[in-house]
């Protein structure tokens, strides 16, 4: 029998549809035997441990723009997100390409593709940005596939969206043809600065304010356009970061319907509340939208059961907590955005398996499968099968740590949930055969990652 470079033994396996107890062996960074006589250079024991297929965190901001060398900005870069994803039990990360003044999206994969290729320890992908809609920008849609690209994004929240609906309509339907997911930020500009004026107006322009200042209404009525633009032009869309339960009925009855609209949300809606923003340090909570009520967070974990929510991804944007609680800050002017990657997939875990929200195979589904599915990576990522890369996790359920700045492998400097106690906590990662991550450090080499080519998208 032919001798394999590593074999794990012991470990529980569990994927979006089943559970095993078997040895996974490892040649050439693939699972290429499942159960079985197994031999191997190097052996890891995982008896006690669930095994889970690598994470797949579609939403991260671990890039800025060339000229965008404004201070504070976002802390990380491909290096210390990647290691605060693998420490984090995951293995794979989706970049959030904003292109510069005139950019085109191909150009923009290409620039940000060369200064990821240097850092990237975990796997990426990379979302090209659509700001403004130019007759070029269009006629790339149709090529971006060929560069590997299945995805485009674009934002409802900025003053230049709604003069240019009927370009982005357009592009939502060019990709839908190519097979390309369109994701869309669900806030309502207008809605947003009317809000804002309004609390001015009343003296009240302090982040203690800030829900008031991007009500539900600003997230429903955008995701109804949303749905709207899916439903007109036949195109799948993804809502990312969805955060309330108004919003999620919306996305539920175009699905119900038929209509091909996909929803992410990330952990602050299911772990936190707009209560929040009432503390001393609450502006440290500031993401777009923001924190919502406690039966929003009940109805996105009822979501995340039921399947009308497909994914759980961090949005990982964090700024140094200095820059957060600056108190030149307010409803105007923002710093939205937070760390989340090392600890997305322990606190899901802790508040969702152990709590008996989830089914482990419901918590590997939207941790994982689903976003593999839909970004054109499935079966190579989002599952532990024979043939699939071995990125694999390996996990103690019965491990309890409590959250501390001093943990984070991230260049930022607190973590919103700072104090919390979770049980179930990754304690090895691989990323394609290798030991990137063991025993609370990263081992994987700056610029091992790998920019992912992706076919289209599908979530069957
Ligand atoms: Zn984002």
């Amino acid at each position: 029998m032919a001798e394999l470079d590593l074999v794990i033994r012991g470990g529980q396996i569990i994927t979006a549809t089943s559970a095993a107890t078997a040895d996974i062996g490892i040649a050439g960074g693939k699972i290429v035997q499942i159960g079985g006589d197994l031999q191997a250079v190097q052996e890891i024991d995982a008896t006690g441990k669930l095994l889970f297929p690598g994470g797949l965190d579609a939403h991260v901001h671990l890039s800025r723009l060339p000229d965008d060398t404004a201070e504070p900005g976002w802390v990380d870069d491909f290096t210390s997100g990647s290691a605060a994803a693998l420490a984090g039990g995951i293995t794979t990360v989706g970049n959030m390409t904003f292109l510069a003044a005139g950019e085109l999206p191909l150009a923009g994969l290409a620039r940000e593709t060369a200064v990821a290729r240097g850092q990237a320890i975990a796997d990426f992908f990379l979302h090209p940005v659509l700001d403004t809609i130019t007759p070029q920008a269009l006629g790339e849609i149709s090529s971006l596939r060929d560069a590997g690209c299945n995805t485009i994004k674009y934002f409802m929240s900025t003053p230049t969206f709604d003069a240019q609906v009927p370009g982005f309509v357009e592009a939502t339907r060019r990709a839908g043809a190519e097979g390309i997911l369109t994701l869309i930020h669900c806030e309502d500009y207008t809605l947003i600065e009317d809000a804002i004026a309004q609390l001015q107006k009343e003296g009240r322009s302090a982040l203690t304010y800030y829900p008031e200042s991007r009500p539900v209404i600003s997230e429903v009525v955008a995701t109804q356009r949303a749905v709207a633009f899916a439903e007109a032009t036949g195109a799948p869309v993804y809502i990312v970061h969805l955060s309330s339960e108004r919003a999620l009925a919306v996305c539920a009855e175009a699905q119900a319907r038929g209509v091909p609209v996909y929803v992410e949300t990330r952990p602050f809606y299911l772990h936190l509340t707009s209560e929040r923003f009432a503390e001393d340090e609450g502006a440290k909570y500031v993401g777009q939208p923001p924190l919502r009520e406690p039966s929003d967070v009940d109805a996105i974990w009822n979501g995340l059961r039921q399947g009308t929510v497909h994914t759980v991804c961090t949005d990982h944007a964090p700024y140094a907590l200095a820059a957060k609680l600056d108190p030149e800050l307010s409803i105007a002017n923002l710093r939205p955005g937070a760390e989340n990657l090392q600890t997305m997939l322990p606190m899901l875990y802790s508040e969702g398996v152990r709590k008996g929200r989830l089914s482990l195979h419901r918590f590997v589904e939207v941790t994982s499968t689903n976003a593999a599915k839909l970004f054109g990576l499935y079966p190579r990522k989002g599952t532990i099968s024979v043939g699939s890369d071995a990125d694999i996790v390996l996990f103690d359920p019965t491990l309890t740590r409590r959250i501390d700045r001093s943990m984070l492998k991230s260049n930022c400097d607190y973590s919103p949930y700072e104090g919390w106690e979770v049980t179930g906590w990754p304690v090895l990662t691989l990323r394609r055969g290798e030991i990137v991550f063991r025993d609370g450090a990263v081992t994987g080499r700056d610029g091992s990652g790998q920019l992912l080519r992706r076919d289209a998208t599908c979530m069957h």
